[in-house]
């Protein structure tokens, strides 16, 4: 078999029924849905019938080929869900109303394609706002400190149960903070919060769950007191001089605060368990509600597998399930045998699994770490290394380029596209030169095999060393990349990289003038869930603080959108039924309280106030949110 052959799903006749369940809030629709259901097998000529709904006397931005700006849009519910039947002028698409066509008048406002997110780590997203704190935007330890105290007041836990949150960077704070603080809100439940990266912090009553006992040193492990000698660059246990009672004893003694780092982070032995099965459902309706709520209409997951899958399922099944996802199959291949990964894929059904709304589709993998951690794969070592590491520190890779070739091997002989985490350069190298060879030998069988292959994150493609832009380019080698980082951790990002490497970082300019398809993607999980925050970093590479971040590698607002629609379609190989506004493609839309998209390009500080300007989002043609006060 090779990556060429035809999807499967592709030559299923598609099912003669509408692909959404009706809002039950949203009357309207469900005459929608039987019109379709009662059009069904009668083809999907868009000529004879009049629209189901026009919008008019906006600003339509396409993202079609031209970019082209039209004034209004009509679609109606087909067999297969909304099919757009015209994008013009007034007088065009206003032609076509019949007497049941529904007109809304955009009184100039903006409609965008909607957005797509390359990148979000979903299923979390509404566990986060249930039953924790985003530690994301805390800027001090203190503010870190009062979120937990305010998480404790909100929640209320029963003693011993477990509280947690995610999103602290150290690098935000003039001192870390530390378990002894977070004590004082919580004495009798275990804390957990994780980092943006690879990082975790607990407190003394999770290392009582552990055994160990500050004042007891015959509880202390190992590594309580120094370093193991497995410590590598980025391993790291925060330590602190106390004066403790040990033993009985008053000592001045240095012991963890309860922050790790990297591989360190195996030393915490005790976690909360997973969220029930039905907390899981509530998050992913809470969650497609919230991005939409932002103008998103579809995401990529990237990972994950059945578990995560059968969730998305069961939310669909029941309504809960807002927008569209395309979940990327992961295992922990990393380290895996090729012959352990053939026998994984040989149980997995084919590629491209599912449908519009809910599909498995494509691999993904890793092969180092990440800057702020200063784990990325890097020819040059990271900043500073004579004073942390003491020694040249070039991050880490999972495995090497042969064994990472076997590996994929299988896979791709089944027609799985790989996607694959790649920071530094010697990672993307890898990457890249991997991908080639394996798309040599696909496309030697089968020149127009439509290979969409991406390099996740893929922050440093310019290296002098390794530059692997033309590279890219030539093999067709998608950059999947995280502009947000560049705003949120742009403090962390250069504590770690020269200025110069800074401004190279996730280089969108020279991307798209090496012919590098951009596909753009928030990382959320690590970064916040706002695609505002990704367009507004493509346009200043301005950070938090700040900061900026080689200026020259600012994009134009179509460049951007171009990234945060129609090109994260192709990644998905869905480019030919949405991510545009066009004739024949998914009513996927959003309306925004703006007036001229080019004031984004012209003000860019205002884009991120843009989420709170989103008054429509539609899926599929339907209201996935809309803002109270906007008629539709
Ligand atoms: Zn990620």
């Amino acid at each position: 078999m090779r990556a060429s052959r035809p999807d499967p799903s592709a030559r299923r006749p598609e099912p003669c029924l509408p692909r959404k369940r009706p809002d039950p809030t949203a009357a309207f629709f469900a005459g929608v849905l039987l019109l379709g259901a009662a059009a069904c097998g009668e083809g999907t000529s868009t000529g004879a019938v009049s629209p189901d709904r026009i919008l008019h006397n906006g600003q339509v931005v396409t993202v079609d080929d031209d970019f082209s700006i039209a004034q209004a849009i009509a679609w109606r519910q087909g067999p297969n869900g909304s099919e757009i039947m015209r994008v013009g002028d007034e007088e065009e698409v206003l032609a076509l109303a019949g007497p049941d066509t529904r007109v809304t008048d955009l009184e100039g406002r903006v409609v965008l394609p909607g957005l797509i997110d390359s990148h979000l780590h979903f299923s979390q997203l509404g566990i986060e706002a249930e039953f924790e704190n985003d530690l994301r935007y805390a800027m001090s330890t203190g503010e870190i400190v009062q979120l937990v105290a305010d998480l404790m007041e909100r929640l209320d836990p029963e003693p011993g149960e477990w509280v947690t949150s995610r999103g602290w960077d150290e690098h935000k704070y003039e001192r870390p903070f530390t378990r002894w603080q977070i004590d004082e809100h919580t004495p009798d439940n275990p804390v957990r919060l994780g980092r943006v990266y690879r990082g975790v912090a607990v407190n003394t009553a999770a290392f009582r769950l552990m055994g160990i006992d500050d004042s007891d040193s015959s509880t202390w492990p190992d590594w309580w007191l120094q370093d193991l000698d497995w410590f590598n660059y980025e391993d790291k246990v925060f330590r602190e001089m106390r004066t403790l009672t040990v033993d009985g004893q008053t000592r001045e003694v240095e012991v963890p605060t309860g922050m790790f780092l990297g591989n360190a982070v195996r030393l915490v032995t005790v976690n909360p368990s997973q969220r029930d099965y039905e907390a899981r459902i509530r998050a992913i309706d809470y969650g497609s509600r919230e991005m939409t709520r932002l103008g998103v209409t579809a995401i990529v997951d990237p990972g994950g597998g059945g578990q995560v899958m059968r969730a998305y399922q069961e939310a669909r099944d029941r309504g809960m399930l807002h927008f569209r996802i395309l979940q990327v199959y992961e295992g922990m291949f990393n380290t895996q045998s090729p012959e352990e990964i053939d026998a994984h894929f040989a149980s997995l059904p084919f590629n491209n699994l599912g449908d519009r709304f809910l599909r498995w589709r494509g691999t993904k993998w890793q092969i180092d770490g990440g800057a702020g951690t200063r784990s990325s794969w890097v020819s040059q070592p990271f900043v500073n290394w004579e004073t942390i590491e003491g020694e040249p520190n070039y991050g880490y890779h999972w495995v090497e380029d042969d064994l990472r070739e076997a590996q994929l091997r299988p896979t791709v002989d089944r027609g799985w596209e790989p996607h694959i985490h790649s920071t530094g350069d010697l990672g993307m190298k890898q990457t890249v030169d991997v991908f080639a060879k394996l798309m040599d030998s696909i496309r030697a069988e089968d020149p127009d095999a439509d290979l969409r292959w991406s390099v996740i994150h893929a922050y440093l493609p310019m290296e002098a060393e390794t530059n692997m832009l033309d590279k890219m380019a030539e093999y067709g080698i998608i950059a999947a990349v995280n502009p947000s980082f560049i705003y949120h951790q742009g403090r962390s990002f250069s504590a770690n990289l020269s200025p110069g490497r800074m401004a190279r970082l996730k280089p969108l300019r020279s991307y798209l003038d090496a012919g590098v398809r951009i596909a753009v993607g928030s990382d959320y999980g690590t970064s916040p869930y706002s695609p505002w925050i990704g367009l507004f970093a493509m346009l200043t590479r301005t950070d938090l603080w700040g900061g900026e971040h080689g200026a020259e590698q600012t994009i134009t607002l179509e460049e951007a959108l171009r990234g945060m629609t129609i090109d994260n379609a192709y990644l998905t190989y869905s480019d030919d039924w949405t991510g545009s506004l066009e004739p024949g493609k998914v009513a996927d839309l959003v309306v925004l309280d703006l007036g001229d998209v080019w004031e984004l390009e012209r003000e860019p500080d205002g884009i991120l106030g843009m989420a709170d300007r989103v008054l429509l989002t539609l899926v599929d043609g339907n209201p996935a949110f809309r803002r109270a006060g906007f008629e539709f």
